[in-house]
């Protein structure tokens, strides 16, 4: 599969992806269909109820942001919905509806990658030019103590992360790219999500988790893993991108350079609700203004 190197086209599905698995927090198993559209965006609907009207996506849905995001879709919950969406946004997808059997997307591997590989092996219809991506027309920033999300102008989509935990195994990392589809395959999209060993128990016993074990999350332990290998030395890092494009998916991927520092489902969707509501210059993505300052 040849990933695009810029999103100048609107892409959807030749056919319909099946996926199942387990939801890391309910331990149900939940199954994904992932249908082509007619329509521009990103669609849900229930398989229990296949005539009600398809509920576009939108960062007002969002209801919980502690361990995942998890969205009210017209009264019905839909948890960890992130990894989906990011291979989605990431693989440049435009047109697509997500069909879904449960309240939860299974986690899968604890990446993007198998999401990614499923719509490979279907393969993608080009559906012409893409209406250029939304422009930021002045920094946008949120704090939530000594975290912080910001997007600032910029003539493509620039993404970076910073974490720093106290656990030796991950400490501080630091991770940008230019966002395409063939830079989210290869350096996003694999990287798989992490926890830490002594908030494991805790999670289970408030019944959460219940589908998380070794072969879905790193599971940090001080200043080492359980289960290596990692895929990247930086894999955490690289996991906060995947988690910043998913949640941006809400709202669709902004020209601009997106900064999250110490960021968080709950930082990350509060900017997709910013540029939702954001005042924005469309310009084509390669014309326009030139801009400097751009790192
Ligand atoms: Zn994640």
């Amino acid at each position: 599969m040849n990933w695009s190197s810029d999103y100048s086209r609107s892409l959807g599905l030749a056919a319909p992806v099946e996926v199942s698995g387990v939801g890391l927090h309910s331990g149900a198993t939940c199954c994904v269909q992932l249908r082509p559209s007619q329509t521009k965006g990103f669609f849900v609907g229930f398989l229990d109820e296949p005539h009600a009207p398809l509920v576009p996506l939108h960062p007002a849905q969002v209801r919980d942001t502690r361990l995942c995001t998890a969205l009210n879709l017209n009264g019905r919950p839909l948890a960890t919905v992130e990894h989906l969406l990011a291979a989605l946004l990431g693989c440049g997808l435009t047109h697509v509806e997500i069909w879904l059997d449960g309240h939860e997307v299974p986690l899968l591997d604890g990446s993007a990658l198998p999401w990614v590989e499923a719509m490979a092996a279907t393969g993608l219809v080009d559906l012409g030019p893409r209406p250029s991506l939304q422009e930021v027309a002045a920094p946008i920033t949120l704090q939530q103590g000594d975290s912080f999300v910001m997007a600032c102008p910029a003539e493509r989509p620039l993404l970076s992360a910073a974490i720093e935990f106290p656990q030796a195994a991950i400490g501080r990392q630091l991770f940008s790219l230019v966002l395409t589809p063939e830079a989210f395959v290869r350096e996003i999209a694999p990287a798989r999500t992490f926890g830490f060993r002594d908030q494991v128990d805790q999670l289970r016993a408030a019944g959460l988790i219940q589908g998380g074990g070794l072969d879905n999350a790193l599971v940090c332990d001080g200043d080492q893993w359980l289960n290596p290998p990692l895929r990247f030395a930086d894999e955490p890092v690289r996991h906060k991108l995947l988690d910043l494009i998913g949640d941006l998916a809400l709202v669709g991927l902004p020209c601009a350079q997106v900064m999250a520092f110490r960021g968080s489902h709950s930082l990350h969707t509060q900017l997709a609700a910013a540029l939702a509501a954001a005042p924005s210059c469309l310009t084509a993505l390669s014309g326009g203004q030139e801009l400097t300052n751009v790192a």
